[in-house]
């Protein structure tokens, strides 16, 4: 199924992973029909497949962004606990799902892509500066892109009228394979939360898994594995 979803247009990309099944929730296309794949990828936005931004990071395959946005879709509403959804996207990168997301969480909601690389934070946002509506969500500071090491996640205050529900993310998503499933990550996973996270299996970094890991309103964790994939590593930054 994956790589079977190109299309011409933004919206046949769209319409091609709906029919697939690789998009279910009428959300989660919605969002994808309203923000153009070609603002953030820099050569055959339409195909399904990976691209290079530079850097030595890829923009990810459209049917993988797509997976992640439905994984992740029932922790992205308000609710009791968080009455705006609070996410954050590492390894930010060409910015594309950081913008997904911020399409998700409503009005009040607040996405921040983090990346370890200067001028990655810096081409997110000039990406997300193409639309007017991308625009508007960097200058209202719905989306912030901000620069730092993922694996140490972030801890961002909380805004006006929000100080009762904690600096704690309820939805942790990341764009680079990990070496394991780092703990802090986890502590500041929200309960109830959801992280979409990839990981090494094996020391040689070359299997790698992607999990969907969710802490329920008791802060117990529940693990599933999802697929196989090959994504960039989450690392030091290269000199
Ligand atoms: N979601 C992005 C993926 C970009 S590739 C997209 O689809 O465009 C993975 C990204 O992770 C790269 O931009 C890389 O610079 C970033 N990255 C790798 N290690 C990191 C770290 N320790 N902290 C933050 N970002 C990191």
């Amino acid at each position: 199924m994956a790589w079977r979803c190109s299309g011409g247009s933004n919206e046949q990309l769209v319409e091609n992973m709906w029919r697939s099944g690789l998009i279910t929730d009428p959300r989660a296309k919605e969002a994808f029909l309203k923000v153009d794949r070609a603002h953030y990828a820099p050569h055959s936005p339409y195909e399904d497949s990976p691209q290079y931004i530079g850097h030595e990071a890829t923009i990810s395959a459209p049917h993988m962004h797509a997976m992640a946005i439905e994984n992740v879709m029932p922790y992205l509403k308000p609710s009791a606990t968080s009455p705006a959804p609070r996410v954050l996207d590492i390894g930010s990168g060409s910015g594309y799902l950081t913008h997904l997301l911020a399409e998700l969480v409503g009005e009040k909601g607040l996405v921040i892509g983090l990346e370890h690389i200067p001028a990655l934070r810096q081409i997110g946002e000039d990406n997300m500066r193409k639309s007017t509506e991308g625009m508007k969500l960097l200058d209202t500071g719905k989306v912030q892109f901000r620069l730092g090491d993922g694996r140490l996640g972030l801890k961002e205050p909380a805004r006006a009228g929000e100080e009762d529900h904690g600096t704690d993310w309820d939805v942790i998503h990341v764009g680079a394979s990990a070496k394991e499933l780092h703990k802090t990550l986890l502590d500041q996973l929200k309960a109830p939360g959801c992280m979409f996270i990839p990981v090494d299996d094996d020391e040689s970094g070359v299997m790698q898994s992607v999990w969907r890991i969710s802490k329920d309103q008791g802060g117990k964790v529940t693990k599933k594995n999802i697929c196989g994939v090959r994504y960039v590593k989450l690392t030091d930054p290269p000199i």
